[in-house]
């Protein structure tokens, strides 16, 4: 996939502060075991007297051999001592060099010659990002889904409280951020407007997210709009390549787009390549299955109601429920 010009000066700015972490990190090490342990300091200054040593022997001509040697063992001896004043310690020599994020390319992004594979994420992470960050929604947690929002009062025939079904709801979303591996079922998070389909996906972005997982989310109407504007030539970017790649796509509140046939080609050839691709999508919405069919049509929403996991969630508008708290 492309990347913008911005993408790659964020992804090597990251490689870039990687590295000097890595660097600071081992300096710190260093100069704290020296602090704690002298002689690591004798030590470390011996050693680095070594190289000058091998020159003098060569500039004093003779066979240089036995000189060389005796130093090897001087030098190899003095390892030996400074691994073992380390691991009474309880540290190891290896922190003295910096621990790079990527051992492959020591985060310059390059390894044999090639883009390395942690550059390759970066990249693709902060496509996503700078997407999602266009919707103004942030990621958020489970933990921030108050339960006793909903009525703990059964509903309807099946005789099961907003709140009983709710906590189905979030445990199902959370098993499935928790074991997301990116090959995963996509979901169908309907019911009406304000029971907490918004946040349930921002929250299964934030676990999917911090599991490493490059995500896109969003009001279904800001992303399509911002894909019709590169469409026409009105805004530089290729979203629609970052939304068809990236690991999770959510699509927050479908049916309250406009409807045009642009969107609906657009929303369907979407949903239909990563499907191809066995790539998971979460969507959300208001509109029941037979809606979903008259708005889009029966190829887009057979897809849809065939193959996602439906999701069905409980309950008044718990927006509106805690504003009138707030105000009692
Ligand atoms: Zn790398």
């Amino acid at each position: 996939m492309a990347f913008s010009r911005e993408v790659y000066a964020q992804a090597l700015a990251e490689l870039e502060s990687r590295r000097g972490k890595a660097s600071a990190r081992a300096a710190a090490f260093r100069e704290r075991m020296i602090r704690e342990i002298p002689r690591l300091g004798e030590i470390e200054k011996a050693m680095a007297q070594s190289s000058t040593k091998v020159v003098r022997a060569i500039l004093d001509g003779g066979n240089i051999e036995p000189t060389v040697d005796r130093i090897k063992t001087e030098n190899l001896a003095l390892q030996v001592e400074m691994s073992m004043l380390l691991r009474e310690h309880g540290e190891t020599a290896v922190n003295f060099e910096p621990q790079y994020t990527c051992p492959a390319c020591e985060d310059t992004g390059m390894a044999n010659g090639k883009r390395c594979a942690c550059l390759e994420a970066l990249l693709q992470e902060i496509s996503c990002r700078t997407l999602s960050e266009l919707s103004s929604m942030r990621p958020t947690s489970f933990d921030e889904l108050d339960l006793t929002a909903y009525s703990d009062r059964p509903e309807g025939r099946n005789a099961i409280s907003p709140r009983a079904r709710m906590r189905e709801v979030i445990g199902y979303c959370r098993l499935y951020a928790e074991e997301f591996d990116g090959q995963d079922n996509s979901l169908l998070l309907t019911g009406p407007t304000g029971v907490g389909k918004t946040h349930l996906s921002l929250a299964i972005a934030g676990a999917v997210m911090a599991k490493g997982h490059s995500v896109v989310y969003g009001p279904v109407q800001k992303l399509l709009h911002r894909l019709e504007k590169e469409h026409f030539g009105r805004a530089e970017g290729n979203s629609e390549d970052i939304m068809t790649a990236c690991d999770l796509l959510i699509l927050d509140d479908v049916g309250t787009e406009f409807s045009g046939s642009f969107y609906t080609s657009a929303l369907y050839n979407i949903i239909n390549e990563r499907m191809l691709e066995g790539k998971p999508t979460i969507i959300s919405t208001n509109l029941s299955p037979k809606e979903l069919a008259d708005r889009y049509g029966d190829a887009i929403a057979s897809r849809i109601v065939g193959t996602f996991h439906p999701l069905v969630c409980a309950g008044g508008d718990i927006r509106l429920l805690k504003m009138k708290q707030s105000l009692v």
